[in-house]
């Protein structure tokens, strides 16, 4: 019989009050309802242990974003605009609160990893975070989760070297631009190249600034990539990677919009992929880490399709072998 792992699950009630404006708007708070009902009903039930967030303080999102940022994302927020910066990034009042509660997950899950309650971790938020720059919010993103979670990692744990891997369909431009001349973040995203995808970064070409260099990889995938292709960069490019840099902690952008089910991007992955990442993600920090990882929600906006690959994501992570 197969079994599991435990996994901590970070979420809360209060993400659903970050309001993109109706039903139009992909960025939906039915994203978590589904993610949560489909890991509560299904076979990791009993592995799981629910935890809520601790906001982020002010402190750890000025590590990663300025304070000219903070006072106009707060501006927009409180005083009942409906968007910051472009009009994709929908928000409300609660937003300015939520975001913290958001950034927060990462860290309260660097706690779990750290206290050894727990090795693996996943955080379930919106919004999202890995297209926010220091100082500019994208792509329904507002302060940069996983780049934050990273900072407070070193910081507070006085951890050096540590792997992001991004498999969003999207190219993480905010994570990139955040430790591009850092050589001890790692940075390694696949996504669909960005001749034909949001936001146009993310070329091969991409690979770290000044001291950083090296430490980016980005893998472009053409439209209409499915199953093997992404196997076969992990085989080829990104574990031999992995190993080059020899990560002493791994976070994970989880995002789930390369789906053939959901058309936020051209790729044509399936459900099941989803597990063999997991899978390939628990070898690495099995490798390096003592099997410590933490994976934090970034997209995927088919309620059906993202909770069916979260599920399957986090089995092929905590599956005993
Ligand atoms: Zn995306």
């Amino acid at each position: 019989m197969t079994s599991f792992h435990t996994i901590h699950l970070i979420t809360s009630p209060d993400y659903l009050l970050h309001d993109t404006g109706g039903p139009d708007h992909p960025e939906q708070p039915s994203r978590l309802t589904a993610i949560n009902k489909r890991l509560e009903n299904g076979p990791l039930s009993k592995n799981l242990i629910k935890v809520d967030p601790v906001p982020a303080t002010r402190e750890s999102i000025l590590l990663v974003h300025n304070e000219d940022y903070l006072l106009r994302f707060e501006d927009a927020c409180l005083s009942g605009r409906e968007y910051f910066g472009h009009t994709d990034n929908r928000i409300c009042y609660d937003t300015w609160q939520i975001a913290f509660l958001a950034a927060g997950a990462g860290m309260t899950g660097v706690d779990i990893i750290e206290s050894e309650e727990g090795r693996l971790v996943f955080a379930a938020v919106r919004p999202p975070g890995h297209h926010a720059e220091q100082g500019l919010p994208l792509g329904f993103c507002f302060f940069n989760n996983v780049a934050a979670t990273v900072r407070y990692w070193q910081n507070r744990y006085g951890r050096k070297r540590i792997l992001v891997f991004d498999f969003d369909a999207h190219h993480g431009n905010g994570i990139q631009e955040i430790f591009d001349e850092d050589p001890d973040v790692m940075y390694i995203s696949i996504h669909e190249h960005p001749t034909f995808s949001f936001p146009g970064t993310g070329w091969d070409y991409e690979a770290g600034i000044g001291a950083g260099e090296g430490f980016t990889l980005n893998v472009p995938l053409p439209p209409g990539a499915g199953d093997e292709l992404v196997i076969q960069a992990i085989s080829d490019q990104i574990t031999p990677a992995v190993n080059r840099f020899s990560p002493e902690c791994i976070v994970i952008a989880a995002g789930f919009d390369a789906h053939g089910q959901d058309d936020m991007s051209g790729l044509d992955w399936s459900t099941l992929v989803y597990g063999k990442i997991g899978t390939a993600v628990a070898n690495w920090a099995d490798r390096f880490t003592q099997g410590r990882v933490l994976s934090i929600l970034e997209g995927g906006y088919v309620p059906d399709a993202l909770s069916a690959s979260v599920e399957t994501y986090l089995g092929g992570l905590a599956i005993k072998v």
